[in-house]
């Protein structure tokens, strides 16, 4: 089974349930009474996003975007585009970027750029992990689930070739697996 792929389950399903219940009474506070657009980075995104908005109790909008796909984990190309835009003018908009990792921060910073653009009227950020030891551009997310450590994690949406998203825990793949 999928588990025997893992060399350490690094937070349980509770313990992700439990903190992203936690992100939504927060977000639920800071969004009040401002219908805030919540903004999902496809594909990573979806199932955290899903259990996201419904721990979030103030009425919001929902819309995605897509950057291009990372290719191999180890070889990040640099250069990241956006491949799916919004549906939604965000002019005056509260916007809440939600995305599964923040690492190297290329992907976020690109996104984070092209949005400015458009004058929303803020834009936040919203990552189920951080792994800020990669970090190549200087972003931080204003809002972060878990901080982990330098190892490839899979699980709550996060892939390893387009597997693994399904599983309810963060794990951290084997490295048999990918070499
Ligand atoms: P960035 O390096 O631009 O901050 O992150 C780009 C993308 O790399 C993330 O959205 C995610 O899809 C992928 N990524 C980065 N670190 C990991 C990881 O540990 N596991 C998985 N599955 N994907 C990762
Ligand atoms: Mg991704």
């Amino acid at each position: 089974m999928m588990e025997e792929d893992m060399k350490a389950i690094l937070y349980t399903k509770e313990e992700v349930a439990a903190r992203i219940q936690a992100m939504g009474e927060q977000l639920t506070r800071d969004y009040q009474g401002e219908l805030p657009l919540v903004v999902g980075v496809l594909r990573g995104s979806f199932i955290f996003m899903a259990d996201l908005v419904r721990s979030i109790q103030t009425p919001l909008e929902l819309d995605f975007v897509a950057a291009s796909s990372y290719g191999s984990w180890a070889v990040s190309t640099g250069t990241v585009e956006m491949r799916l835009d919004l549906e939604k003018e965000i002019i005056g908009r509260h916007v809440l970027l939600v995305e599964d990792i923040l690492d190297t921060g290329r992907t976020l910073s690109k996104l984070v750029t092209e949005l400015k653009k458009r004058h929303p009227a803020s834009l936040k950020l919203c990552v189920l992990l951080d792994k800020p030891e990669r970090r190549v551009t200087e972003i931080e997310a204003d809002y972060v689930g878990f901080t982990v450590p330098d190892e490839f994690v899979v699980g709550c949406g996060l892939d390893f070739n387009q597997k693994y998203r399904q599983l309810p825990y963060i794990g951290i793949l084997k490295p048999s697996i990918y070499q």
